[in-house]
This record gives C-alpha cells, sequence and structure tokens, in this order.
C-alpha cells in the first residue's frame, strides 16, 4: 500500500493510507541520507510504501521511502552531529508574522527567507493581527510589503481573530503542502484553527493512534484541509534550520540580489566593501531595501540575530 506519514514519534508513525485510513507503522530497513547523520530517517510529508502486519490489522510496516522532493532538517547542536527532518515534500511555506505583540523582527523574516530559498520552498509573509493595526501601522505594513515585493515576495495581511484574510490564504494553500511556520504568539494555532474548524476532533483521532502516552510536541504533524490540501504545523519549531552557507554564495539567496550578480567588477564579490559591487549601488538607489541588506550583512557576518 502507498500513504503519507502525517506524524511521527521517533519510533512510531502515522500513516494515512490512499483511501484515508490511518495506519500505525513502523521502519523495517535501515535507510541513509547521502553525506548527512540524521537521527530520524522518516519524516511528516515523506510518501511511503508499507504492508500490513496480518497479527493486528491496524499496525503497518514501512519498506520503502519514495524519493523526497525537498525536506528541512534542523541542525544538529550537538556533539554528536545527527541532524533532524522536520518535514519533506512541502511546495510551500507560510510565515506568519505580527508587527504588534510580538513583533516579528526582519532580521527573523530574512533568516527564513534565506533558508526557505537554500531549500528551494516558495515562501508567502502573511501579517497577522491586522485587526490590533492602527492607521499609522496599516500604512507601515503596506511600506513593508513594498519592501518584500521588491525582494519577489508576496505579503498578505490578515485577522485570525476576525477571520478576515482567510479567503485568501485559503486560495494560496489549495491544492498543496505547506509549512505553517513562525514565532509563538503570532497566532499560528489560531489560523490553523480557523482554517480546519474541525481540527480538534482531527488531532485526538491521531493522538488516539500515536501518542499512548508519549508527548512529542516539538515534532511536525500534517493536517489535511480538504483532500489534496495539507497544512504542516511545527511546534517548538521557530525557524527552519540554518544550513551553512559560503560566504560569496548568501547572495544566491537574495532574489533580489542574485539578480544583479553579474554586474559586480568581481565575479566573487562578497557585496560588502568591493569596488564596482551592484547590489551596494543598489542599496544606495532604494532598490535593495536597507533592512535587507543589514539582515545580508548580519548573516555573513555570523552574528545571532535570530530574535
Ligand atoms: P501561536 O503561538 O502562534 O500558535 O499563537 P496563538 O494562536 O496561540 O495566539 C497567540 C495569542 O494571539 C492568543 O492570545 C490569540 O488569541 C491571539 N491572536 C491570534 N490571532 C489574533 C488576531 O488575529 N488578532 C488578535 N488581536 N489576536 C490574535
Ligand atoms: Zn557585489
Amino acid at each position: 500500500m502507498i500513504g503519507i506519514v502525517i506524524k511521527s514519534t521517533g519510533s512510531w508513525y502515522l500513516v494515512r493510507a490512499e483511501n484515508n485510513t490511518l495506519y500505525r507503522a513502523r521502519l523495517r530497513g535501515k535507510f541513509k541520507l547521502k553525506g548527512m547523520k540524521v537521527s530520524n530517517p522518516l519524516a511528516v510529508g515523506d510518501r511511503v510504501e508499507f504492508d500490513i502486519e496480518k497479527v493486528d490489522e491496524e499496525t503497518a510496516v514501512i519498506h520503502k521511502i519514495e524519493p523526497r522532493e525537498n525536506y528541512i532538517i534542523r541542525q544538529s547542536t550537538h556533539k554528536s552531529g545527527y541532524s533532524h527532518i522536520i518535514a519533506a515534500n512541502l511546495d510551500h511555506a507560510l510565515l506568519i508574522a505580527t508587527l504588534v505583540s510580538p513583533r516579528t523582527s526582519f532580521g527573523f523574516i530574512d533568516r527564513f527567507l534565506v533558508t526557505a530559498e537554500a531549500y528551494d520552498i516558495p515562501v508567502t509573509i502573511v501579517y497577522n493581527k491586522a485587526d490590533m493595526y492602527d492607521e499609522e501601522m496599516q500604512d507601515y505594513q503596506r511600506q513593508i510589503s513594498f519592501l518584500y515585493s521588491q525582494a519577489g515576495y508576496q505579503s498578505l495581511s490578515v485577522s485570525a481573530s476576525l477571520n478576515q484574510g482567510l479567503d485568501e490564504i485559503e486560495k494560496l494553500i489549495k491544492g498543496k503542502t505547506t509549512l505553517f511556520s513562525g514565532h509563538s504568539g503570532v497566532g499560528k494555532s489560531s489560523l490553523i484553527n480557523r482554517l480546519i474548524p474541525d481540527l480538534a476532533i482531527k488531532t485526538s483521532e491521531i493522538s488516539a493512534f500515536s501518542d499512548k502516552g508519549v508527548h512529542t510536541t516539538t515534532f511536525a504533524e500534517m493536517f489535511e484541509v480538504e483532500e489534496g490540501t495539507y497544512i504542516i504545523d511545527t511546534p517548538g519549531i521557530k525557524e527552519l534550520g540554518v544550513i551553512d552557507i559560503p560566504k560569496n554564495e548568501l547572495s544566491h539567496f537574495f532574489p533580489e540580489m542574485k539578480e544583479l550578480l553579474n554586474k559586480c567588477r568581481f565575479n566573487n564579490c562578497t557585496h560588502f566593501n568591493e569596488p564596482g559591487c551592484a547590489v551596494v549601488d543598489a542599496v544606495r538607489h532604494n532598490q535593495i531595501a536597507l533592512s535587507r541588506y543589514q539582515s545580508y550583512l548580519s548573516i555573513m557576518h555570523g552574528d545571532d540575530n535570530r530574535k
């Protein structure tokens, strides 16, 4: 049978078969990722082949993982060097942000965007809590939307509380698997609850299968909005795994810089203090936002600016 992993607790996986039946599954055999040590061979979003064990009709054994279109990882912070695959086969990511309570910094947004570029996952920035914005803030929000549109990213302004802009999110996620990400407190759960009104029922169905006493809030989980439309929620994960990018390649992950690269005098330009730099020139002429350039420098210099 063929299915998709919708939850993982480390040793057990919850698989949804094509006919929508849920199975508790385990993995048989050794699965390795080339060139990387990972703590979990299988992640939410993986497409798998499995067999049902005769002893217990609800239990399945996974024997094959389909090749991944993409995947995101959290890099190890331990000496062991094991990374964790957060999710696989993503079509799109929504970065939920807010201008107030709490305010999401440009630094955080830009780091997220760089990582998503490296994973080749398109991002839409969703500003939630629009009901709290006064006129001045609405104006500021429009400036930010313009700033990110210059970099090639679409932004939306929504309110989970007032149910505003939710239809636009529905359009964006239809027929796709979308990662929902953002700092805690921005209203990610509120939005997901609006998009999937019977989420509580679905979650309890899933827990009945997989939890068995272990609570695993740091694992990603996939929810069905409707057939073909899935949301992957990543509780406890604020950002995508930051990956190591060589200094002279970092600008490849800033789309507005990437298109200028062949205009710099030196082809290995780091856009910092080299003469004849087209990127610095574009920043001077407001074609690249100063905040984006500051994020670029901050990532290049390895500053820890993740808040
Ligand atoms: P999460 O941590 O990102 O999942 O955030 P929650 O969904 O738990 O929301 C955090 C807080 O923000 C809660 O007190 C929500 O009621 C509030 N909140 C969420 N969405 C909105 C919104 O659109 N407007 C306002 N004013 N508050 C919101
Ligand atoms: Zn340059």
